[in-house]
């Protein structure tokens, strides 16, 4: 097992964190007098730094221990935070396998941190003999695996990934904002056997709750007793912590719309399968499809035209869209506008 606290900078090691008035009484009732809150109003209280209730309820239907959880205002907070925790901003380096989601990137930039990208294969796949010379490289810290894949759709081989993971001394990061729309297991369950994985689950996709800004991470607690170090200490608010405890009332509700939600991912891929328009669909685990086309500069124009918004990647993917899952009257209405649109 890794020591982890051997893989934080040296400053966050021995930084002393902002003790707040909610950090040295946990309690509940009482007169409070500690945090200068006006005592009118119904916001009027700062929220739970540690978002115990909502911890709570995440545990029980993860299944992953209260302390192997730390919640971030969205994944994109606990990305830089990786960064802010492992990297030193000048020297270090991060990883990632292109094309992925672009906030690794833009992260990396932000923290002055050098970004290794390793392209993916033909069919979006981890080369492992590509990976395994660099992974011995002493300023790599922080490796970003994206499963399943955006923009691609497609999950990564488990041996691959956890060859990573075993081979590398440094941070994991698997990122699986689409799992719930895959039929892959998570690598949550992985956390007690590798101290150097974190894993990253989102509400804003199969939770929908996008408005909502809350991002999980799960990983050792000696881990998460340093993202919260380094976290503002009121990171989620009180609005959205109860928009997320509300939502895990409802899991039936969402497992039923994350089946109609694949439903409708199979049903649009035979349909667009169809079309002369379109070259390619790439296989998916989640809740968008990348197609390639014809023409993607010129499908992307005329389904704006249509007020369809979907996304070009063009210059990321050449001739490729994504398509994002809609209820089943956007997704008639885009392979109507489809069907219409002549090369
Ligand atoms: C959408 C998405 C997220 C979610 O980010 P949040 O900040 O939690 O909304 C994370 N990772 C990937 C790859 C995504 O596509």
């Amino acid at each position: 097992m890794t020591d982890i606290s051997k893989l934080v900078r040296e400053n966050v090691r021995n930084l002393t964190p902002f003790s707040s008035a909610r950090d040295e009484f946990g309690g509940k009732e009482g007169i409070f007098m500690d945090a200068n809150e006006n005592p009118y109003g119904s916001l009027n209280r700062y929220p739970d730094p540690y978002q115990r209730e909502l911890k709570a309820a995440i545990s029980k239907i993860k299944g992953v221990p209260e302390e192997n959880i730390f919640l971030g205002n969205g994944s994109d907070e606990i990305i830089d935070l990786c960064f802010r925790i492992f990297c030193n901003p000048g020297s270090d380096k991060a990883l990632t396998f292109t094309p992925t989601y672009g906030m690794y990137e833009v992260s990396a930039s932000i923290n002055d941190v050098t970004l290794i990208k390793i392209p993916l294969s033909d069919e979006f796949q981890i080369d492992g003999k590509s990976v395994q010379s660099k992974l011995k490289d002493p300023a790599l810290k922080l490796i970003f695996i994206c499963s399943p894949n955006n923009p691609t759709g497609n999950s990564m081989p488990r041996h691959e990934i956890e060859s990573i993971i075993s081979g590398f001394k440094g941070i994991v990061v698997i990122d699986e904002a689409y799992i719930d729309f895959s039929g892959q297991p998570s690598f949550k369950t992985m956390i007690n056997r590798y101290s150097n994985l974190i894993v990253m689950q989102t509400f804003s996709k199969a939770m929908g709750l996008a408005a909502a800004r809350i991002g999980m991470a799960f990983m050792e607690a000696s881990a998460v007793g340093y993202f919260n170090k380094m976290k503002p200490p009121y990171n989620i608010s009180t609005i959205n912590q109860k928009a997320a405890l509300e939502s895990l009332t409802r899991i039936d509700l969402q497992k039923k719309r994350i089946r109609r939600i694949i439903t409708e991912r199979e049903r649009i891929t035979g349909s667009l399968k169809k079309m002369s328009i379109i070259e390619k669909i790439f296989p998916s685990d989640s809740n968008f499809l990348l197609v390639k086309t014809r023409n993607a500069d010129l499908i992307y124009s005329e389904l704006i035209d249509n007020k369809i918004i979907v996304r070009n990647r063009n210059k990321i993917v050449p001739g490729c869209i994504r398509i994002t899952v809609g209820t089943k009257r956007e997704n008639n209405k885009l392979l109507g506008t489809l069907r219409r649109i002549m090369l």
